[in-house]
């Protein structure tokens, strides 16, 4: 648990506004009225801070009309007034701190907030329902706990075998005077110059200072049948919730569209803990082998090759072209680009994501057109005021000199840290300089830790741990893969079974020695054992 959010639990305490249903936190149970209620204290901050003009406004009797008649209404003399004025004739509620979006990066710059601001008001506004939640576990852990009941506790052992729950806080934490949350609630414009922000209801919001921390929304794609419930994308725990209570009982057939890590990922974790239940599974991707863009040729060939062995039927470099209601058995059938075609229970698309840069629409904020998502300076701003975290950021990343956008957890952390960092400090704000790194598990023998940029089109160097003499078998266990620029500097790492080194990596990078000779890269990580 994050050491402010539980201080915040301990020395406030929280209120509960539960919904009976899974349904809008805002209109709900409580709805409006219950909304308003517990940001009492932040609407008597606003007071405060605009003088005394409200509290004496509230200590004066009703006008006489003979009073009302000699008194004329006074235009606003200040844009305070104007602004006060507005926000009471409108209903809109203020915040010190407005942060969109429910995810990683939003979660951990509000843990920043508290730690700066003692005297912050933060309203988080999520589409989803669940409150803010850790994304990995959702194609890794969650499937493997053998308890049916995960769908409702979200309990799951990490890789060391230590108890972990999915949400980052207990929904309790949040509902209070400092921190509430709106969920279900769409942010669908930003006006920047009035510092306002429009809900999907209609509803206004003003504040001093704003996060867009709005992630990816996964590709859809078009097919003849139009079945949601049967075709399917993936990103969020209710996606895992629908699929998980889909094969839980067993007997069924799954198509997984993607070969990057979503679709690898999920279809390796299905597959690992649901084979004895029958589930089968057809992965389908068009590039030759999995993790293509990652790893080197020989690499996703045989990372591939693991994940047929595992007992999954792979249709690498392969379209699927239409999927169909099959009237007759209610089924799905899928036809690929190489004219095979097969029946299906379910399919799920991970075709990878979309940045969600659907939140400004009245002022605009610059869109990154090569890699997308929203521009913003090495403070994580996209104008004064208004920051940007997580995978919808496009920054400038210093250590390798290029511009990027990040869709890993360990950037949306640390950029969801330093823009909540940069929103509430009393210093100068600091640049983003970090280097994010990222992972990924497939079968029990395919799991890595990289840094940098690691794509599959640079050239590569591979270092791999001597098998033992009587191993055979060509297998890869451990290596540690370093990708290099046209100058042979070193740009990314991929650690594979080689874990706890990316300190390392990311010092190599740092460094941007030009390699002269690649064996120096021989020793340049080791292998020692980490857990
Ligand atoms: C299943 C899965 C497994 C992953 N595994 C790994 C892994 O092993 N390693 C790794 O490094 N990375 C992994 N990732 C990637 C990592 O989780 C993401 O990079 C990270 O979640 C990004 O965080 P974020 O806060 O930027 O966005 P998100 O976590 O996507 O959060 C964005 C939030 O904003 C909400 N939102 C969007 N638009 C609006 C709007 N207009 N109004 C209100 N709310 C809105 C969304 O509903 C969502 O709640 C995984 C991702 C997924 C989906």
């Amino acid at each position: 648990m994050i050491r402010n959010l539980a201080k915040l639990n301990k020395t406030i305490g929280t209120r509960f506004y539960q919904t009976s249903s899974r349904g809008s936190f805002n209109g709900g149970n409580n709805g409006k009225t219950a909304f308003k209620s517990i940001i009492g204290a932040s609407v008597g901050l606003a007071v405060l801070f605009a003088g005394s003009s409200l509290l004496d406004q509230e200590k004066q009797s009703e006008p006489t009309p003979i009073d009302v008649k000699e008194k004329k209404p006074q235009p606003p003399k200040t844009k305070e007034e104007y602004q006060r004025k507005m926000d009471e004739e409108y209903d809109i509620e203020q915040f010190k701190y407005v942060i969109i979006g429910g995810g990683t990066a939003a979660y951990h710059a509000i843990d920043k907030i508290l730690e700066n601001d003692k005297e912050a008001t933060i309203l988080l506004i999520s589409k989803e329902y669940d409150v803010p939640y850790q994304r990995p576990p959702l194609t890794k852990s969650l499937w493997a706990t053998k308890d049916d009941n995960v769908v409702n506790t979200l309990d799951f052992s990490d890789w060391s075998g230590k108890k972990q729950n999915l949400l980052y806080e207990p929904e309790s934490i949040y509902g209070n005077d400092v921190l509430q949350f709106i969920r279900t609630k769409k942010v669908v414009d930003l006006h920047i110059d009035e510092k306002l922000v429009l809900l999907n209801d209609g509803k206004l919001i003003r504040y001093d200072k704003c996060l867009i921390a709005t992630g990816g929304e996964p590709r859809q794609l078009k097919f003849t049948s139009t079945n949601d419930k049967k075709i399917s994308t993936y990103r969020t725990v209710d996606d895992f919730r629908k699929l998980y209570e889909f094969v839980k009982d067993g007997d069924k057939h799954v198509t997984v569209l993607g070969g990057g890590f979503l679709g690898s990922e999920l279809t390796c974790s299905i597959n690992a803990n649901f084979q004895d239940k029958n589930i089968k599974i057809d992965q389908v991707f068009p590039e030759p082998g999995v993790l293509s863009t990652l790893f080197p040729e020989y690499l996703s060939k045989y990372a591939t090759d693991e994940i047929v062995k595992s007992g999954v039927k792979v249709h690498s470099g392969t379209l699927i072209k239409d999927v169909v209601d099959n009237s007759e058995n209610g089924r799905l059938t899928v036809t690929l680009n190489n004219g095979e075609s097969f029946e299906t229970d379910h399919v799920v698309v991970a075709a990878g994501i979309i940045p969600n840069t659907n939140v400004v629409k009245s002022t605009s904020l610059e869109i990154d057109t090569v890699n997308g998502g929203y521009v913003v300076n090495p403070e994580l701003q996209a104008r004064t005021d208004l920051y940007v975290a997580g995978d919808v950021a496009s920054y400038y990343d210093f250590s390798l000199g290029v511009r990027r956008r990040v869709e890993h957890h360990d950037h949306a952390r640390a950029t969801g840290e330093m823009a909540g960092s940069n929103m509430s400090t009393k210093n100068t704000p600091a640049p983003y300089t970090y280097q994010p790194f990222f992972w990924s598990d497939l079968t029990p023998g395919v799991g890595f830790e990289a840094v940098g940029n690691t794509n599959s089109k640079l050239k590569t160097f591979s270092v791999w741990e001597k098998p033992s003499s009587d191993d055979s078998k060509q297998s890869y266990t451990k290596g540690n893969i370093y990708y290099l620029n046209d100058n042979n500097v070193v740009v990314g790492v991929l650690c594979y079974g080689n874990y706890g080194k990316m300190d390392t990596a990311r010092d190599i990078i740092l460094k941007r020695k030009v390699v002269q000779d690649l064996n120096q890269l021989q020793h340049a990580i080791d292998f020692d054992e980490h857990h």
